[in-house]
């Protein structure tokens, strides 16, 4: 924040609790007092925000005589997703979203790949959950906007197929799901059909 900003701030500003003695002031804070300050400012009651955005990533390597899934379809590749659930990156990466915009933990320390029992799991395991949390905290998706990245196959034929697996799963209106697919340009591990990767961005809207 620019030093002007900061000064022009009123002192009942949503800001002031950020803008004590500190870092703002060109002093660098104790990590232990700004922790303790972290610690306050998390007793008191969370803001009711009426939109959470959320973002997520996932990648995953490519391996021969491996299913390929993508949003719950299951495509037709010479190889698919290396992972310790089905690998289904679109989903892992729509659920990392949503559990972003909610300040939840991620996908990994929810579901580990190192516990037995996700081994093999079907992705809308995962979905269920973090849309469960969701609707606990009070929100439902307003839309959402998927990239996934792949060399190969092309992804067109299948999209509408994910698309209603996602709509179903969300309980959302086709319009407020969007899935895109571009390629690498054949460059690096995702353009030499190595892996697939894939971005997502949520918003979410508190419930009336
Ligand atoms: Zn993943």
């Amino acid at each position: 924040m620019a030093d002007t900003q900061r000064d022009t701030l009123p002192t009942g500003s949503r800001f002031a609790p950020f803008l004590g003695r500190g870092i703002h002031e060109g002093q660098p804070a104790q990590p232990t007092a700004r922790r303790a300050r972290c610690q306050v400012r998390a007793a008191a009651s969370p803001p009711a925000l009426p939109f959470r955005v959320g973002h997520g990533f996932d990648l995953h390597r490519l391996e021969p005589d491996r299913q390929l899934i993508i949003g719950g379809v299951t495509i037709p590749h010479d190889r698919g997703c290396d992972a310790h659930s089905d690998g289904d990156v679109l989903m892992h990466c729509i659920v990392d979203a949503i559990l972003g915009a909610l300040s939840l933990p991620d996908i990994g320390q929810l579901f580990p790949d190192n516990d037995p029992k996700w081994k093999g799991a079907a992705s809308s395991v995962f979905m269920k959950e973090a849309i469960k949390r969701m609707r606990e905290a009070g929100y439902s998706l307003g839309n959402l906007d998927a990239t996934v990245i792949l060399q190969r196959p092309k992804l067109s034929p299948h999209k509408e197929a994910i698309k209603a697996i996602l709509c179903e799963l969300l309980e959302a209106h086709p319009s407020c799901i969007n899935i895109k697919a571009k390629t690498h340009e054949k460059v690096d591990s995702l353009g030499e059909n190595r892996s697939v990767a894939c971005h997502t961005v949520v918003l979410l809207l508190k419930d009336s």
